[in-house]
């Protein structure tokens, strides 16, 4: 996976790499995946939604530039699989998901991998999570319409933040950075993502 998709695709962050080299994703999914579960394609994970491709997971892993002293936000836990890749490379993870069957798998994936360094809720995550702002760094999995103020409200100065935007077949990913007061978007690339539903994405239906 690191050889084939990764280093080719411009992943040179040696963390990013380690980390994607030690984190088994096919933990995250279900058995009948696990043959799958390295390939260069998102996969399944169950209420309909997915799990992204490596590439895309290190990809946003990357443009959040870690250090790890970082405390991060993360909306749309899922599976946990990007979340075990974040907390691997910051101090403290937030992770929100609206989800409950998925966010008690993503639990149990995190305590079967010692993982101690991440606080979970289930809420609707475009709120952000208040009471643990500001942050260093917030990456959004899901993709809305617009990006949510009250992450960029949120995040640290200087701070950044991915998230995919667009409308619900096409959309762009999108780095926002928090600098001296200063808050400037860039377009990365063309991305597909499953919807941010909540009040500052799409609406459910
Ligand atoms: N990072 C995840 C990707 C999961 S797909 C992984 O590695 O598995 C995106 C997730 O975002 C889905 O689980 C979906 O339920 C969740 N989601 C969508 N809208 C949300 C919202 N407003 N708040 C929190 N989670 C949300």
């Amino acid at each position: 996976m690191v050889q084939e998709q990764l280093i080719p695709g411009g992943i040179t962050h040696p963390a990013v790499l380690y980390a994607m080299n030690t984190v088994p994703r096919h933990l995250f999914v279900e058995e009948g995946l696990w043959p799958q579960a390295y390939g260069d394609f998102p996969l399944p994970i169950g209420e309909g939604q997915t799990i992204s491709q490596p590439y895309i997971v290190a990809l946003m892993t990357q443009l959040l530039q870690l250090k790890g002293h970082e405390r991060v936000l993360e909306i749309g836990t899922g599976c946990g699989y990007q979340s075990a890749v974040l907390a691997s490379l910051c101090k403290q993870l937030y992770t929100v998901e609206r989800i409950k069957t998925l966010l008690a798998r993503a639990r149990k994936n995190f305590d079967k991998l010692r993982i101690y360094n991440i606080l979970s809720r289930a809420d609707d995550g475009t709120h952000g999570w208040p009471e643990h702002a500001p942050f260093d760094a917030i990456i959004v999995t899901a993709s809305g319409p617009r990006i949510p103020q009250p992450l960029v409200d949120q995040l640290a100065d200087p701070g950044v933040l991915v998230i995919p935007v667009g409308d619900r077949d096409n959309q762009v990913l999108t780095v926002v950075r928090k600098d001296k007061g200063r808050v400037t978007t860039q377009a990365v690339e063309s991305v597909r993502f499953v919807k941010l539903v909540g009040s500052h994405g799409w609406t459910p239906r």
